[in-house]
């Protein structure tokens, strides 16, 4: 048996024992010692997004952004050894279906059909707010020697943010925009530094000074600015920004990336807004020429944000203001969704040997 955090309906859940689970063909045991709290784990432990399937029964354990040690092989795996230190992703794709066969596993067609072979750990599947959890090899990638487990659980988070520059097609020099200095903004932001690029982030408070103290070039606290495009604009040499990328959520901040973009510039959208309900300056879309991209998740992206954090090309360790051990998992909770202390990641560590 192991304990794990177990939700048993919407806004209930806590620590349970329950059996460890075993690893089957193409799979491996993974002790869990590192899992960071991600901005949709509240709402997934709250109910809101039961209405997409997240979770879609009880009893249910999340949790998706974690890093562990290999224990035990399932039949037929050979790219793992117990005892290799892998860090995870969420989505593991059927294989098979058109967007899987072309790497885009995000979008697998048998999305939620685990008979498929399709996890989304988590959020379809269990995940890993417990001791041990069971991994598709697929999802896992070895983590580089000096690269902790705490670290490599922000793979996850870091990889969502190589995902949209990718999209992007972000190119060295050049003025990026992050509105949102959150985990992935921020990220977003050391990312496209690390590539050459000047970075501009907009945001307030602790988390734009962690931007600053993070490498971020240019500071625009909107508080304290009364028009926050021109202000980028003019940073960017009055012609705007090569891209822009969206990690707040909000209309107004999906219009400055918008507007803040030069002609043919990129936006990358990144927050997940709750409806489709959201207003893009459409005009100036078409007159500008602006790329508009939604971003969803990480694919093929783990191997290189651990490399970048091997190479000490970007920095994960600073981004986690807290740890705490699975017991405390309630207090872990509290503390990032109150953002307690200036809290930005949030680790639990269920297994603290
Ligand atoms: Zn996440
Ligand atoms: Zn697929």
């Amino acid at each position: 048996m192991m304990n794990a955090i177990v939700m048993t309906g919407p806004g209930e859940y806590g620590l349970q024992k329950v059996p460890v689970p075993r690893p089957r063909k193409g799979e491996v045991l993974v002790k869990i010692r590192a899992v960071a709290i991600c901005g949709s784990d509240p709402k997934v432990f709250d109910g809101s997004y039961m209405g997409i399937g997240w979770p879609p029964h009880f009893p249910f354990i999340p949790g998706h952004e974690f890093a562990g040690k290999v224990v035990e092989l399932g039949e037929g795996v050979t790219k793992f050894s117990v005892g290799d230190r892998v860090a995870g992703e969420a989505h593991c794709g059927c294989g098979e279906c058109i967007n899987c066969m072309e790497g885009r596993y995000n979008l697998c067609l048998n999305y939620g059909k685990p008979e498929t072979g399709h996890r989304h750990y988590g959020f379809t599947y269990q995940g890993a707010y417990a001791e041990y959890n069971t991994y598709n090899v697929k999802a896992l990638t070895k983590i580089p020697d000096n690269v902790t487990y705490e670290e490599a659980s922000l793979a996850d988070t870091a990889g969502t943010a190589l995902q949209a520059i990718k999209l992007t097609g972000i190119a060295p020099c050049g003025y990026t925009l992050v509105i949102g200095p959150g985990p992935i903004g921020i990220f977003a932001m050391q990312i496209a530094k690390a590539i050459g690029s000047r970075t501009i982030m907009v945001g307030r408070r602790e988390r734009l000074e962690l931007a600053g103290r993070l490498g971020a070039d240019y500071l625009i606290n909107y508080e304290q600015c009364k028009d926050v495009v021109s202000r980028v604009r003019e940073i960017a040499g009055g012609l705007g920004v090569h891209q822009a990328f969206e990690c707040a959520g909000s209309d107004s901040a999906m219009q400055q990336c918008v507007l803040a973009a030069r002609k043919n510039g990129k936006v990358a959208l990144v927050a997940l807004p709750a409806t489709d309900l959201h207003m893009l300056p459409v005009k100036t879309m078409v007159m500008n020429q602006i790329h508009v991209i939604g971003s969803r998740a990480n694919p093929s992206c783990t191997r290189d944000v651990l490399e970048m954090m091997s190479a000490g090309a970007i920095n994960a360790r600073d981004m986690i203001t807290h740890t705490f051990p699975l017991q405390d998992f309630e207090t872990a909770m509290q503390t990032f969704v109150r953002r307690i202390d200036g809290a930005m990641k949030v680790v639990v560590c269920p297994n603290n040997d």
